[in-house]
């Protein structure tokens, strides 16, 4: 059924009599004279409204009656206001009709036909049956489409007969008992039963953001209007942001983020020196004493430096030890002795592992794991002798 008043996508507040009332789980439908509510169809989201106040939770046509959900019941007969979300519906017709500007646009240059469209807050994309696509093409299309708009082509309304809409459009697609046409100027004369904008100054804009290929042809990205001002907004806020922390213009901000880069590789490989640095003075260290098992316990040495410093002492000292690691609520835990020791690091690590619930493994001359940290663990480790291992 074809609601003329959907016609104008700026009526938003309408007078009407409510003519039945249905219950459904609490909550109750209400069926009016006449409505301004867009039910979504074609791809488009439905009105945000209310109904003297009371949110429009759903919206259906049943029995050929209009019917609105609404938490409250009004009564049958009550005179009730109808009000839309005049900024929801305005983006939305923006959208919409910008999708039938791009798409009429393409066909007519190009002969693609349209094969899917996706509206999302930031952006929109619509797909097309194109064997390529480039950037030149890209800004041709936003070239042409802001010049019509600049142009201000009337998007007009219409309810043809079949034989006059048969001569735009194939008659395979006429099987309906009332036919709306869309119309954009000269350049578009489609089948649609949405809300648009009247004519094309109202979508202000369009920015072809980008595309991609598929498996099918080519998505177009594209922002508009009110759409494109709020995503320019937020992208403004967030490039003000990060010059503010880079110290530096929008236009430098790559510049700013190679510079923390580099600088962050530098520090990486200065703290890279230090540790190897670190390893070598602790082993020595370590190595003069004079246990038969040098046992050490650190804090926050990360794992690949805690290995490092037990092959040092085993292979360049010659000394057999154990090495344990606190980082947060785990430890790491690594044993390393020279062959000539006769100490199977692996099987002593497997000892404690059982004891104390440790992941890991190894060999016999270097086995480490982890798992979590208790002071029986530490107390465990120190009490560990040389003897005890072989
Ligand atoms: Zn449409």
């Amino acid at each position: 059924m074809v609601n003329k008043l959907l016609d104008n996508c700026f009526t938003t507040e309408y007078s009407t009599v409510i003519t039945d009332i249905e219950e459904e789980q609490g909550d109750y439908w209400h069926a009016c004279k006449e409505t301004i509510y867009f039910m979504s169809k074609g791809g488009m989201a439905s009105d945000i409204g209310v109904i003297n106040g009371l949110p429009i939770k759903n919206a259906r046509i049943k029995d050929g009656k209009q019917w609105h959900l609404l938490e409250q019941k009004i009564e049958v007969g009550a005179n009730v206001v109808m009000s839309i979300n005049l900024h929801e519906r305005f983006r939305k017709c923006q959208i919409h009709t910008a999708q039938h500007l791009i798409s009429a646009l393409l066909h007519n240059v190009y002969q693609v036909e349209t094969i899917s469209h996706h509206v999302s807050d930031d952006e929109n994309v619509i797909e097309f049956n194109f064997d390529h696509f480039n950037d030149k093409m890209a800004k041709e299309l936003m070239v042409l489409c802001n010049g019509l708009i600049r142009d201000d082509l009337e998007v007009s309304i219409l309810y043809p007969t079949k034989a006059e809409a048969a001569k735009f459009v194939n008659e395979k697609k006429l099987n309906h008992d009332e036919i709306r046409v869309v119309r954009i100027g000269n350049i578009d004369y489609n089948l649609c039963g949405c809300m648009h904008v009247p004519s094309l100054r109202y979508i202000q804009m369009i920015y072809i953001i980008g595309f991609f290929k598929t498996t099918r042809g080519y998505k177009i990205r594209y922002a508009c209007g009110d759409q494109l001002l709020n995503s320019i907004d937020q992208r403004y806020k967030t490039l003000d942001e990060a010059s503010n922390i880079l110290a530096t213009s929008h236009l430098y901000v790559n510049t700013g983020i190679n510079k923390i880069i580099n600088a962050n590789k530098e520090l990486a490989k200065q703290l890279q020196d230090s540790k190897h640095r670190y390893i070598l003075l602790c082993a020595d260290q370590l190595s003069k004493r004079e246990d038969a098992i040098i046992k050490e316990k650190f804090h926050d040495l990360d794992k690949k430096s805690l290995v490092s410093l037990a092959q040092r002492i085993s292979i360049f000292y010659e000394h057999p030890c154990i090495l344990f690691t606190i980082l947060d609520d785990s430890c790491h835990l690594v044993i390393a002795a020279p062959k000539r020791f006769g100490m199977n690091c692996k099987s002593v690590f497997t000892t404690i592992a059982n004891q104390f619930q440790l992941k890991g493994g190894g060999n016999e001359t270097l086995a480490q794991g982890g798992g979590i940290y208790t002071k029986e663990l530490a107390d465990y480790i120190n009490n560990i002798q040389l003897m005890d291992t072989l």
